[in-house]
């Protein structure tokens, strides 16, 4: 499993870069982030969650079923919506109000 940092849309905020606990990510330099080994990404998705702009998408390894589809994440207010693409294009969104995250 890994990422993909989609540079267009990275503003460089670094939050990806503060929360990766394998230190996987850096800036280049136009302080964008990129990712160092990502064989080594182990999927946690922090850095998904983390980024505000959707510019992180993870994808989802044939190990699990994902056959090319990938996920990313919506922030809104409150609510943090995870949005799976399926290898079809079609979207499927799941969303969690991050006041009642333990609830879930
Ligand atoms: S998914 Fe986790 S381990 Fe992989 S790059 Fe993002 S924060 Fe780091
Ligand atoms: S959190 Fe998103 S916008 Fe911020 S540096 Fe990382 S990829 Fe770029």
């Amino acid at each position: 499993m890994s990422i993909r940092i989609n540079k267009d849309n990275c503003i460089g905020c670094g939050g990806c870069r503060q929360v990766c606990p394998g230190s996987l990510l850096y800036a280049d330099e136009q302080g964008k982030s990129e990712i160092r080994y990502p064989q080594d990404c182990w999927g946690c998705t922090s850095c998904v969650k983390e980024c505000p702009v959707a510019a992180i998408q993870f994808y989802l390894g044939a190990d699990i079923g994902g056959r090319g589809g990938y996920l990313y994440t919506r922030r809104e207010k409150n609510y943090l919506h995870w949005v799976m693409v399926g290898p079809d294009g079609t979207e499927t969104v799941i969303t969690i109000d991050k006041h009642k995250a333990n609830a879930y």
